[in-house]
């Protein structure tokens, strides 16, 4: 388990941060682990002709995006810490084989080793 202690603290830096910028945009569902977005209602009371309107609905568009990414993140790191715990950590999703270390070092977080890393996307949870 020690072997990972460097990943973990990589991990949990990162969870740590991803946390932060999420907590500005988004509130945290304890129940589901899921966080949903906070609407900017400063600017929605402002909203009075159609231009502030258009400008809200993409400012809220684009705030979805940034969730969606950094709520991918999120889980992706709460899943590596997981398998840390779990003793699964460092084993590609899709081939079994071990993840090399600099792919580990420069995303601790991946789940596939460099060969299969095109079709990690491709996971499901
Ligand atoms: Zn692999």
């Amino acid at each position: 388990m020690t072997e990972f202690a460097v990943y973990k603290t990589m991990l949990e830096e990162q969870l740590a941060k991803i946390v932060t910028e999420l907590k500005t945009i988004a509130v945290h569902n304890k129940t589901t682990d899921d966080w949903e977005a906070i609407p900017d209602t400063e600017e929605q009371n402002n909203s009075a002709d159609e231009n502030t309107e258009a400008d809200v609905v993409e400012d809220w568009n684009e705030r979805r995006a940034i969730l969606s990414a950094l709520e991918q993140e999120y889980q992706d790191l709460k899943r590596a810490l997981k398998k840390i715990d779990e003793g699964t950590y460092g084993t590609c999703e899709i081939g079994g084989e071990k993840i090399e270390e600099e792919r580990l070092l420069m995303r601790p977080e991946a789940r596939t080793c460099t060969k299969h890393m095109e079709e990690e996307d491709l996971l499901s949870w």
